[in-house]
């Protein structure tokens, strides 16, 4: 029955965010029990949480029955003394998904009830293989969306710049790159940042720039003052372990911050997850143990998918690309092994699936099964 009622139109295009699947859910449907199942799926942290984050919500469990703190003071300053930037630098958001939401409103939504066609309506610049939330949020705001072929399924930055038109408003780039892992070469992301019209905003998406060696260091851009048209995206769902608290941020100039503070909802962070991201931010022990953990499960997948003769994308993230043939089949056949990773479909590379990286107890299973299922 149709709704008695109208629904924005932009709906219309729209599918669903389709996640990694919960342990539980796949539990449930295959009758295995949840604590044999291995999630490689969602790029999360296989150490588990901080030690100290989780001590930080004991802490603030006790008070949960007040609002949280608004304006999260001291996990601002903490993380902005951390990075060297002043709070009003920084947006804190409900997992870094919630910034890309804020940027939306901020900058794509300027024109809404008055846009005629499409030659009128704001337009949002991705790559081929970018994160699904940006088009997704671009379709939101009905903004039209440019999307410019990878290269060597990376990041083609010449292509990207010379996509720009007159109605650009918005450029997304992941770096490194989800779901390809792929990482754009220092100096050449330099060159783009600079080139970039002021009239454009980048959103530079950092959420797994701490796995990545040798990454530019952008923050002295945001200190100078000067540039108003970047704003760095990172979270503290994947390095720190957080995920399911949901705390991401922005860095930015602090005109734009303070219009995107205007977006967002006063209590956006739960005080559980402010507490932990301040624990977290002093656990450098955690994030080291789970950068060697991730490097040395690269190596295992790379050197294991060399053996077996299956092509992968070398990868600067925490989860790695492989081509399997039919994805979808091997996705369905790992799950009824236990391990849960992501078929690529959604993404239009069906043959691919992505593997997040785990223990080295979880990679060695995940590869087992893999090699059962390709000789299945
Ligand atoms: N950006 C990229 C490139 C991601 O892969 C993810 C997580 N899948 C996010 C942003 C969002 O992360 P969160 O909302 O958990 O901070």
């Amino acid at each position: 029955m149709p709704l008695p009622f109208s629904i924005n139109p932009a709906l219309a295009d729209i599918s669903v965010y389709q996640p990694g699947r919960p342990i539980e859910e796949v539990a449930r449907e295959l009758h295995l029990p949840a604590d044999d199942i291995i999630k490689l799926a969602s790029n999360e942290n296989p150490l588990g949480p901080s030690p100290a984050a989780m001590a930080a919500i004991r802490h603030a469990f006790e008070n949960i029955n007040l609002y949280p703190d608004g304006s999260a003071f001291y996990l601002k300053q903490k993380l902005a003394d951390r990075l060297g930037v002043q709070p009003g630098n920084l947006i804190l958001g409900n997992g870094s998904n919630e910034i890309i939401e804020f940027v939306g409103h901020a900058l794509l939504a300027l024109d809404s009830g008055k846009s005629g066609g499409a030659t009128d309506k704001p337009e949002v610049v991705v790559s081929q293989y970018c994160f699904a939330v940006y088009p997704l949020v671009a379709k939101l705001f009905d903004a039209t969306l440019a999307t410019v072929p990878a290269k060597n399924y990376g990041h083609d930055l010449a292509a990207i710049l010379r996509a720009i038109s007159p109605r650009t408003r918005v450029i997304f780039v992941a770096n490194p790159n989800n779901p390809t892992g792929t990482a754009v070469p220092a100096k050449e992301l330099e060159e783009f940042v600079n080139e970039v019209p002021d009239r454009i905003l980048l959103v530079l998406d950092e959420a797994y720039i701490e796995f990545l060696e040798g990454a530019v260091d952008f923050l002295p851009l945001i200190r100078a003052g000067d540039k108003s048209n970047l704003v760095l995206m990172r979270t503290f769902s994947k390095i720190h372990g957080l995920a399911g608290l949901r705390v991401g941020y922005g860095i930015g100039h602090p005109e734009l911050i303070a219009a995107l503070e205007k977006v967002r909802q006063p209590f956006n962070l739960n005080s559980l997850a402010q507490a932990a991201a301040i624990g977290a931010l002093d656990d450098s022990q955690h994030v080291r143990k789970t950068r060697l953990n991730n490097a040395a499960g690269l190596e295992f997948f790379a050197a294991a998918f060399r053996r077996l003769n299956l092509e992968f994308i070398p990868s600067a993230a925490n989860f790695v690309l492989v081509r399997v043939g039919d994805g979808q089949r091997i996705f369905e056949q790992l799950q009824t092994r236990g391990i849960i990773v992501r078929p690529m479909g959604g993404y239009h590379l069906p043959e691919w699936i992505r593997i997040s990286i785990g223990t080295p107890p979880q990679n060695e299973r995940c590869l087992g099964a893999l090699q059962a299922a390709l000789d299945k």
